[in-house]
């Protein structure tokens, strides 16, 4: 099939996730064909994301064929090297995954088979999901057993607060559940070995995104240094050139790629392959969602998927219709084609 058009457009988001970070700046894409198969996408990068999809790759995406998944990886080689001036991270990628998303989106209603059959030979059923947020009596009701807080390090305090927090969460989530802690970039390197010592006996998974993603240096320092709790973090990096300097440098003991931030799942796919052949887990940022959820059940990533549930009776815009839920503590994706999802059109411009 042709590609006919190509339309990326920022949501009409009417409320916030009431969490720790209020949006992802996430964008819609559409792709249409000469066989009315339309594929949708979900990039981030915001506005200027938008912009870079509707003024520069539609052009170069119209009337090229998709037929299979060489297709795809051929769409996103070339947009990679006609943004390489202005892109290779940041921006430019984040608008490039919505695209990718689309495309495989499309492959998939064109073949009538969800994402996670084009990706290969399905290897869970359903994904233990973790929950990220600040309500852990509710995420314990609902029946999580692997949970993340986000703590921001503000002042001294801040020690006893994780304390309390963590020793909060062990104790209504038990001795088995995984804590995790993302500190989005607020902690130093000294702050984190001070941690370290101090949460000891809440047998911490990992601590997340823990300085400036750049001081790959200082990470790889800090992953001996706070064992058995691993240094976790690759939200902030894209595609498999950015991965292969957290490689080099064996920055990172856990990596997170965010499928919709990345390059796609085709980004997703070589990032996965590569920290296998490293031996390093793989748990995608927000992999509950349908982008991530995919590519977690027919790959070698952890079994390990997160959610954002918000707080009881918060509101949340449901920008994505026929998504899969957590159903006590465990998500898996639908068998529909593409994603299974569809977009709420009521929320876009
Ligand atoms: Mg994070």
């Amino acid at each position: 099939m042709k590609i006919t058009e190509v339309k990326a457009v920022y949501p009409d988001y009417r409320n916030v996730v009431p969490s720790w970070r209020t949006h992802f700046w996430q964008i819609v894409v559409r792709i249409e064909t000469d066989q009315g198969i339309v594929g949708v996408g979900y990039g981030g990068g915001g506005v200027a994301a938008v912009e870079v999809v509707n003024k520069h790759f539609r052009e170069l995406l119209l009337d090229k064929e998709i037929a299979t998944t060489q297709d795809i990886k051929e769409a996103w080689d070339h947009l990679y090297s006609a943004s390489l001036p202005y892109g290779r991270k940041g921006i430019a990628i984040m608008a490039l995954s919505g695209v990718d998303l689309a495309l495989w989106d499309l492959l998939g209603k064109a073949e009538n088979c969800p994402v996670y059959e084009l990706i290969g030979d399905r290897k869970k059923d359903s994904v233990r999901s973790y929950a990220t947020g600040t309500d852990v009596e509710w995420y314990a009701e609902l029946g999580f057993t692997a949970h993340k807080f986000p703590h921001r390090w503000v002042s001294d305090n801040d020690i006893s607060t994780a304390i309390v927090t963590a020793d909060k969460a062990r104790n209504l989530l038990g001795p088995k559940a995984l804590i995790m802690i993302d500190t989005y970039m607020s902690w130093s390197f000294d702050i984190t070995l001070e941690m370290s010592k101090s949460l000891k006996e809440f047998d911490i998974y990992w601590f997340e995104d823990v300085i400036n993603p750049d001081d790959l240096a200082a990470q790889a320092e800090l992953r001996s240094l706070v064992k058995p709790t691993l240094i976790a973090g690759g939200e902030h990096e894209f595609t498999e050139y950015g991965y292969q300097e957290i490689a080099r440098t064996k920055a990172l003991g856990l990596w997170q790629p965010d499928i919709t931030w990345c390059g796609g799942l085709t980004s997703g796919i070589r990032i996965t392959e590569m920290g296998n052949a490293l031996d390093i887990p793989v748990v995608p940022h927000r992999g509950g969602e349908v982008w991530g959820l995919h590519l977690i059940v027919s790959s070698t990533c952890d079994n390990l998927a997160e959610v954002l549930p918000g707080t009881k009776g918060g509101n949340k815009d449901e920008l994505w219709i026929g998504e899969p839920h957590p159903v006590n503590g465990y998500i898996s994706p639908t068998d529909g084609p593409g994603f299974g999802v569809t977009v709420n059109e009521a929320l876009l411009p």
